[in-house]
């Protein structure tokens, strides 16, 4: 996984995909977000989101019972987990048929995926409103805005690169971006409003200066063939 990523859009990614199935039974598996305490090892899983299979009548479950309730005083299971995305399966410990299964969040995360597919209808729309009234301030808010669905906020980007205007380049370049996908289009689009502008970074103070200016107008440095 891309450590880059928001938990939201490691989500997309996975909703993107289809769901495994289930090793030892064949069931599809059900997609599981990670408790915040360390799980009884004290390791912690180090993704927000597994896949779990979580059929009780699973080979993999029905055989725990009887291998770890031998060697432990309690009873206790294993259930077949996957780390979304890979072909990597492993095991789970539970100590009840109900064990980890408060946090299977299919239900949640359809939920939360239409709320999602509505923002970005609605980013989208509001981003095509602002290109045909040249709001580029709203263009750029939202281009900075975190909780801007990435989509849109990607869109944005790019469309601010477009409406050519000097004033973005400074927040642009202060922005903080989660993706390095969205990163490069800021990169992008930055070196467009220089073309659009006809300026450029002083290499030494980085201030913006006039594409053929011979002197920096912030540090005075002979900026003339550089
Ligand atoms: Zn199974
Ligand atoms: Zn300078």
């Amino acid at each position: 996984m891309n450590f880059n990523q928001t938990r939201e859009e490691v989500l997309e990614d996975i909703l993107a995909k289809p769901k495994p199935l289930c090793p030892h039974c064949s069931e599809a598996m059900s997609l599981w977000e990670v408790p915040m305490m360390n799980f009884s090892d004290g390791l912690g899983w180090g993704v927000p989101y597994l896949y779990v299979c979580f059929n009780d009548k699973c080979p993999l479950f029905i055989a725990g019972w009887d291998h770890i309730g031998s060697e432990y005083a309690h009873k206790a299971s294993t259930r077949c987990l996957n780390y979304p995305g890979t072909d990597s399966f492993d095991c789970m410990p539970v100590f009840s048929s109900m064990g980890g299964t408060a946090q299977i969040i299919d239900e949640e995360i359809v939920a939360q995926q239409k709320a999602l597919d509505q923002a970005i209808k609605d980013g989208f729309a509001e981003l095509a409103e602002c290109y045909t009234t040249a709001n580029h301030a709203r263009v750029l808010a939202m281009t900075l805005d975190a909780l801007t669905p990435p989509r849109v906020r990607l869109k944005a980007a790019e469309m601010i690169g477009d409406m050519g205007v000097l004033e973005s380049i400074e927040p642009l370049k202060n922005g903080k971006y989660p993706s390095d996908i969205l990163r490069q289009r800021v990169e992008d689009s930055i070196a467009l409003l220089h073309q659009k502008t006809f300026t450029r970074e002083c290499p030494f103070c980085a201030e913006i200066i006039k594409q053929r200016a011979a002197v920096c107008k912030h540090c005075g440095r002979d900026v003339a063939g550089h």
